[in-house]
């Protein structure tokens, strides 16, 4: 008898312990006198709760890791394929020289500069949809491809075309970019003084050329004066009337 009775209390028990369970299944997560009465039953949701913020955390902290990889890497200004380094303020030394935000540039949608470039963003993501819609598509598979640009000027405090004077060069806001020459995989380099309006490298020199109108608000290069024979000046700099190239 006093088993029978052990027994029965004992499943009644049980029973009373599954019935609690199974009604915090079904219970509303946010009841908050369930949390007061019942810390058992509260402390499934809650936890659930908990995996879901972990979850979205986690999937965040992933992401933040992911540009953090990025940026260790050398990405700037936030541009997969703009490789380089943060620079910050560079201050001019005549007055209306100086780059706020500059970056130093190594590499564009993995194409070299031959010598790393002090640009603001927007003229660096300039260069980028210049490397991507104009370069790329001029040289094609040309000599294995476009590996470098040789860089001949990029940010330096002057004048325009070094004349006492005259107003500051786009150089000397690190909105400015020139480009001499392209190296190609297997080691040739078509430049701008050598193949311009020559065979198949000139054809590729003045397609590249055309393609950085648009994307940049200046283009200069062979014909333009006499300071450009021997290279391409881009710079970002707008003119009424839409981009001037000449
Ligand atoms: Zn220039």
């Amino acid at each position: 008898m006093r088993y029978f009775i052990m027994i029965a209390l004992f499943s009644a028990l049980l029973f009373g312990l599954s019935a609690r369970t199974s009604g915090a299944t079904t219970r509303p997560q946010a009841r908050p006198e369930a949390s007061v009465t019942l810390p058992q039953t509260t402390k499934r949701p809650k936890m659930r709760n908990e995996q879901l913020a972990l979850f979205g955390l986690g999937k965040k902290r992933k992401q933040e890791r992911a540009r953090a990889k990025a940026e260790r890497e050398g990405m700037v200004c936030g541009v997969s394929g703009l490789q380089g380094e943060v620079v910050g303020q560079v201050p001019g030394k005549i007055s209306g020289c100086g780059v706020n935000d500059a970056v130093k540039l190594r590499s564009v949608s993995g194409v070299a500069l031959s010598q790393h470039a002090i640009m603001d963003c927007v003229t660096a993501k300039a260069l980028k949809t210049w490397v991507d819609t104009g370069v790329k598509p001029a040289f094609g598979k040309m000599g294995g491809g476009v590996r470098k640009l040789r860089v001949a000027a990029h940010y330096a405090c002057r004048t325009r075309n070094n004349k006492t004077g005259a107003k500051i060069s786009e150089h000397g806001k690190g909105r400015a970019i020139d480009i001499s020459g392209f190296y190609l995989e297997n080691g040739k380099e078509i430049s701008v003084l050598n193949d311009w309006g020559k065979g198949r490298g000139g054809k590729a020199l003045r397609a590249a050329r055309k393609a950085a109108c648009g994307p940049f608000g200046t283009v200069l290069g062979p014909g333009s004066d006499r300071y450009h024979d021997d290279h391409f000046h881009f710079d970002t700099a707008r003119y009424r009337g839409g981009p001037y190239c000449k």
